[in-house]
């Protein structure tokens, strides 16, 4: 992370400081930027932007010999639809600023993408890496056990997620937990999503967002005025691609776009990068870097030492999958990439859109790009509440229908498919192809709502037309709901 945002985004709630950058004042300045372009009225939009209910809570845990108090959040930023959803994030810089801006990008996002949630986010300000999984454990169990007894989780209450310095292993604690204190709740692992599959979870949850990245950028690259417009070819096949966090977001993005094809130049980890303008072999590093536990020395790549420098270098496409304000005032003009895709939350500030948007880059907005985790997540407690797979029922039955049909016109024109044609015209879908087809879907049909509300605001960015999408369906849903008198 560059120097410049390691400064912005450092706070400490605890000791009082404020953070010297507010990220949550960030999302409200773009959500003013888009609100004009809305009919609603100001108390509605005052609605909207505000965050409905803001948890912290400080509880005690025995690490080794000593008590150690922990700071944890959860912040429900929307209830005008339930459950509230959003990540849960471990990382020693998260702050209430932090929680409260990650929610409110979660209403947005779930509103962009049709899934029917309020917005939320939690944290707890640790570092990972300084626990033993044994203490990790005691530490999200006590968590879970905190939002219990404020009723901030539940399937129909607030449903958590991975996030930074979380993954599957954290939410399969967070359901037992939670069941554990709701003996006979036949929904109680609907209380958390992005669970291991054996757990309840749902195939393909763990490269969703990922993949969602990789759906989301390769359908700007499809559109020939876009890519006429920054002096690029259609399509992903040789594109230039730099991706900074090789974390679930960033490993799972970079494998997609090197399995269409395009070329990973460049890697940024916190310990460093590395650039080869001919293309990373990405599995091979990640091979490397999991031996000798460094991303640097693998043979035939340039080693960076700044790993910020590395957002820097020559790409058509840079993928910050990180943490927020990475691109920022200090950074912004030296950026050479003509496409960003936002992995993270929030990895430009607002002074960086404005110099990026001005130089002609598209930024497509973290609100949209990487949905592809909450609408995963969607499936998956739309498959806890139904209790069966998806594909259960009717898989075979589709077999069996494709292979009479394919009996028939072979039949009709005396002419037979080959093998591997057989195979794949009488494939009934899997778990996992149902969940990638919804998800294409979803990517597909935002992309192209958010590209022509910006075609219909002259002048305007992604991350405006966006959030004025956003804003317009949240605004009616308020509407739609009522008022207290
Ligand atoms: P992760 O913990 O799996 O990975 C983050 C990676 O970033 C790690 O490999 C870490 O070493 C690396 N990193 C940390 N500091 C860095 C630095 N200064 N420079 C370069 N790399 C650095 O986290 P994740 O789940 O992939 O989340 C990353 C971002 O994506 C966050 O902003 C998160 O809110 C967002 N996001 C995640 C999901 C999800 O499903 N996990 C969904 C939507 C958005």
């Amino acid at each position: 992370m560059a120097d410049t945002a390691t400064a912005a985004t450092k706070s400490s709630p605890a000791t009082g400081n404020q953070p010297h950058y507010s990220f949550f004042h960030g999302v409200e300045r773009n959500f003013d930027k888009a609100a004009q372009f809305t009919r609603f009225e100001k108390g509605i939009l005052e609605q909207i932007k505000a965050c409905n209910s803001v948890y912290q809570v400080k509880f005690p845990v025995r690490i080794g010999e000593k008590v150690e108090v922990i700071e944890a959040y959860r912040v429900q930023h929307s209830h005008h639809k339930l459950p509230c959803k959003g990540g849960i994030r471990y990382s020693m810089d998260v702050n209430q600023d932090e929680v409260m801006a990650l929610a409110s990008l979660m209403t947005y996002k779930c509103a962009l993408v049709n899934v029917p949630f309020g917005g939320a986010k939690g944290g707890i300000r640790i570092n990972p890496k300084n626990y033993s999984a044994y203490e990790l454990e005691k530490i999200t169990r006590r968590y879970t056990s905190e939002l219990v007894k404020k009723n901030f989780i539940g399937a129909g209450i607030d449903v958590p997620a991975p996030d930074y310095g979380t993954g599957a292993r954290e939410m399969s604690w967070i359901a037992d937990t939670y069941a554990s204190l709701h003996p006979g709740d036949v929904n109680a692992l609907g209380c958390v999503t992005g669970k291991p599959v054996s757990q309840g979870g749902v195939r393909g949850r763990t490269e969703a967002t990922g993949l969602g990245v990789f759906f989301g950028i390769r359908e700007l690259c499809n559109v020939k005025e876009e890519m006429d417009r920054l002096g690029l070819s259609t399509g992903i096949e040789g594109k230039k691609v730099i991706v900074q966090g090789l974390g679930n977001v960033g490993y799972h993005a970079a494998k997609f776009f090197y399995n269409a094809g395009a070329l990973i130049v460049g890697i940024a980890e916190y310990e460093g990068g590395v650039y080869n303008e001919k293309g990373i072999d990405l599995e091979k590093l990640v091979e490397h870097r999991k031996s000798s536990g460094s991303i640097h020395g693998f043979a035939g790549n340039q080693d960076i030492t700044n790993s910020a420098a590395v957002l820097e270098m020559p790409c058509d496409i840079l993928i910050p999958a990180a943490l927020e304000n990475v691109v920022n005032a200090g950074n912004a003009a030296r950026i050479q990439a003509k496409i960003i895709g936002e992995g993270a939350n929030g990895p430009l500030t607002p002074e960086a859109d404005e110099i990026l948007n001005a130089k002609g880059v598209r930024i497509v907005p973290d609100m949209f790009l990487n949905a592809g985790g909450v609408t995963v997540s969607y499936f998956e407690w739309l498959k806890n509440l139904s209790h069966v797979r998806f594909g259960r029922m009717d898989k075979r039955f589709i077999e069996n229908v494709n292979s009479q049909i394919l009996t028939s016109v072979e039949g009709l024109t005396g002419k037979k498919v080959t093998d591997r044609e057989r195979q794949f015209i009488l494939h009934g879908p899997d778990e996992v192809d149902l969940v990638y087809s919804g998800l294409e879907d979803t990517m597909i049909g935002s992309f192209h709502e958010i590209r022509e509300s910006m075609m219909n605001l002259p002048g305007s960015d992604m991350r405006t037309a966006a959030f004025v999408v956003a804003i317009n369906k949240v605004g009616v849903a308020y509407e739609e709901l009522g008022i207290f008198p």
